[in-house]
């Protein structure tokens, strides 16, 4: 079993700075990721507040990290956590490729796709379904799309989309944004009961008490983002909507085990607080480490 000081889950921003600070101090640390280095901000094309870096994308800035980061040291190994011991003084971290043992762990897990919760979604996925419009949305050229939500992630996908595709439909349950494009249509107070087709070639929903079945050949869901944190069993504290509660130096409930990132209870959810997150809970980990 290999053995390392510092273990951190996910390679997003918080994770692979968390990366960069711990073996900068000298720590052997393991950086493990599901998918590919980088996490959310991966997907996203225009990033204009990431302090000194005026405009870039999200796949430019999270690659420069990775670079940084493996530069001083981390090693990332692309696999996936399944189970985590962490009450124990010596951590022990199963992965689908084998166990590591870590003496401290910075859970960096971030968030991912809230899904619809409706039957045929998960089946569809990939067939129709989508839950990032930058990667799928030029699938779509010319056709007619839907995009289910009201918030800041619908928006950005209705506009990357609208000058692709012939037709999008937006879809909120409440008040929707204004859109200016002449080929957006807001259905408001709606609710989408069944997906129709394999790959999806209709979607079912009810606004304004009217049953309407729309044709579309893709649906992007657009709900925000929800952490992935059930798997880890109840072992730290959790809030009610299933984010890691930690103190102001990333610490959880368990000793040894810090959380940065998306993935803790915070207000700002941005690359800017991930990165902070990330190089507090490397400082505390490698003081920890260093007892
Ligand atoms: C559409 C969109 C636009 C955005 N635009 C901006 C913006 O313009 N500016 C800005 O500052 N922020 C923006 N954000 C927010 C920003 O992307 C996030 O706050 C930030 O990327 C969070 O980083 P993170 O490292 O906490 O999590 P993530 O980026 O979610 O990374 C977590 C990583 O952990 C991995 N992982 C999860 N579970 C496991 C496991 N069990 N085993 C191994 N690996 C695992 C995941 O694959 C992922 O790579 C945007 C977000 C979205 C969704």
């Amino acid at each position: 079993m290999e053995k390392y000081d510092i273990v951190i889950i996910g390679a997003g921003i918080a994770g692979l700075t968390a990366g960069l600070y711990a073996s900068r101090a000298g720590k052997k640390v393991a950086v493990i990721e599901k998918n590919v280095a980088g996490g959310q901000i991966l997907s996203v094309e225009k990033v204009v507040n990431y302090p000194g870096v005026p405009d870039s994308t999200g796949w430019e800035i999270s690659d420069k990290v990775r670079e940084q980061a493996e530069s001083f040291g981390a090693e990332i190994i692309y696999d996936t956590v399944r189970e985590a011991s962490l009450a124990d003084e010596t951590k022990i971290l199963t992965l689908d490729g084998g166990t590591l043992q870590a003496r401290a762990v910075i859970l960096a897990m971030g968030a991912g796709p809230k899904p619809l919760g409706i039957e045929r979604e998960s089946a569809l996925a990939g067939s129709g379904v989508s839950y990032c419009a930058t990667c799928d949305g030029a699938f779509f050229k010319n056709k007619d799309v839907m995009v289910a939500g009201a918030g800041k992630t619908a928006v950005e996908d209705v506009n990357y989309l609208a000058p692709i595709v012939s037709k999008v439909y937006v879809v909120g349950e409440n008040n929707l944004p204004a859109f200016s494009q002449d080929n957006v249509e807001r259905i408001e107070k709606a609710k989408i009961t069944a997906l129709s087709g394999m790959p999806l070639s209709s979607v079912k929903l009810t606004a304004a008490s009217v049953e309407r079945e729309i044709p579309v050949s893709a649906l992007f869901v657009a709900l925000g983002t929800v952490p992935d944190t059930a798997w880890l069993g109840g072992a730290v504290e959790l809030d009610g909507k299933g984010y890691i509660i930690t103190d102001e130096n990333m610490a959880t409930s368990l000793k040894g085990v810090f959380a940065a990132g998306d993935i803790r209870r915070k207000e700002l959810r941005q690359l800017v607080t991930a990165a902070a997150d990330g190089a507090i809970a490397a400082q505390a980990a490698v003081k920890f480490v260093k007892k």
